[in-house]
């Protein structure tokens, strides 16, 4: 096999602008501790996000969890399960216990009708993911959050650029984190953000990603998560591409639809015609009843070609083996209190077959169609190889 396709390749802006980008810094000599490329990412990404206030940080799984610490959450919080193991880790690194809800089936995103079930005089705040950029039901969630008194904090982290009816993703519930990891849409090449409303967040926020010092001073007990000039610059460039790459991406994501969809057990998620989409993944969920094989099998004969799709997010983070025994030895709060089928995945079932089901396939603005056609032509021929 001549050349390997991953699930994605990291966009990189011409080497020239991103040496322009850098090249004050050897003037400065400031290269981290929010300098001015800090400031201009900020400034540029407020502005792209229509978000009132940002803070960036390291990456976008401290953001999540730092954040957690600024608001003082504490007790239980109300996520899926169906995402990427930051979300879950966050919440119990934050000292608090997340209570899994199921999911729908067409965005993947939590089922809001599942949601009050599970609140308790514990519950803080509800932790939602806006899972391959599909939005959540965010009106039904902050009406139910409204009800009961919680803060709702918002997984982005695939959602960058997601808009519905022209709203960005960033200004839903109380905070929304952003991942600008290399596998992201947009990228710094490690690093993130959280975006917010309440300018009362703001220091707290700066200061548990500066050790708790803001203007030399310090006022608490914080960490160090704060991005630093080379990335911020990084991100500087990258977000003059994006447009044109999300363009690119929907190229791909549209001859891939074309050639699967109308296959017997092949099925994509909804697409709600209000969201603007920023074509992150492409994941296919192959029904084996139907389409006569697993998604195990499906991804076998794209390896042995070469191809490397992904199963995200397979297991469910209620699904990890090592959790329970792990946890209790490590102490977390209150884990003796919780429930004893918290970390039972049978509770959550739509979100358990999703995850046996999905194959998220290749997907970047520089994947030749004649790929997509190949990767295409392996799923469905079954005696491709
Ligand atoms: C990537 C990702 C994160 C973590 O972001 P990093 O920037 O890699 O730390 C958190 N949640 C989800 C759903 C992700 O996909």
């Amino acid at each position: 096999m001549d050349k390997k396709i991953l699930v994605t390749k990291s966009f990189l802006p011409p080497f020239e602008e991103y040496a322009e980008e850098i090249r004050g810094l050897w003037d400065t000599h400031w290269i981290t501790n929010m300098g001015e490329e800090h400031e201009k990412l900020e400034t540029a990404l407020k502005e792209y996000l229509g978000a009132d206030h940002i803070c960036l940080f390291q990456n976008g799984h401290l953001a999540l969890e730092l954040s957690l610490q600024a608001l003082g959450l504490k007790g239980e919080i109300i996520t899926t399960p169906f995402t990427f193991a930051s979300t879950t880790w966050a919440i119990l690194r934050a000292g608090c216990i997340p209570v899994f809800c199921d999911v729908l089936p067409g965005t993947c995103t939590l089922d809001p009708d599942k949601i009050e079930a599970l609140i308790t005089e514990r519950t803080s705040a509800i932790l939602p993911v806006h899972v391959y950029g599909n939005l959540c039901e965010v009106d039904a969630i902050q009406e139910i959050a409204d009800r009961h008194g919680l803060k709702v904090i918002y997984d982005a982290a695939h959602a960058f650029g997601v808009t519905r009816n022209g709203v960005s993703s960033a200004c839903f519930g109380d905070l929304s984190m952003f991942s600008f990891h290399a596998t992201k849409v947009f990228h710094t090449i490690e690093g993130g953000c959280v975006c917010f409303r309440d300018p009362f967040l703001r220091d707290p926020l700066f200061r548990i990603k500066n050790f708790g010092i803001q203007e030399n001073e310090t006022w608490g007990i914080g960490g160090n998560a704060k991005m630093n000039e080379f990335e911020a610059a990084m991100g500087v460039c990258n977000l003059r591409h994006l447009d044109k790459q999300i363009q690119k991406r929907k190229i791909v994501a549209e001859r891939y639809t074309e050639l699967l969809s109308g296959r017997p057990g092949i099925r994509f998620p909804d697409h709600p015609a209000d969201v603007r989409q920023n074509y992150a993944y492409f994941p296919v969920f192959f029904d084996p009843e139907t389409f006569g094989e697993t998604r195990n099998a499906v991804s076998v004969r794209l390896n042995q070609a070469g191809i490397f799709p992904r199963k995200y997010f397979w297991p469910c983070t209620n699904d990890f083996e090592f959790e329970k025994e792990i946890w209790k030895q490590q102490g977390i709060p209150n884990l003796e209190r919780v429930s004893p089928d918290l970390f039972d995945p049978s509770k959550t079932p739509v979100a358990k077959r999703l995850s046996e089901e999905v194959l998220t396939l290749p997907i970047y603005g520089d994947l030749d169609l004649a790929d997509v056609d190949r990767i295409c032509g392996l799923i469905l021929d079954r005696g491709a190889i």
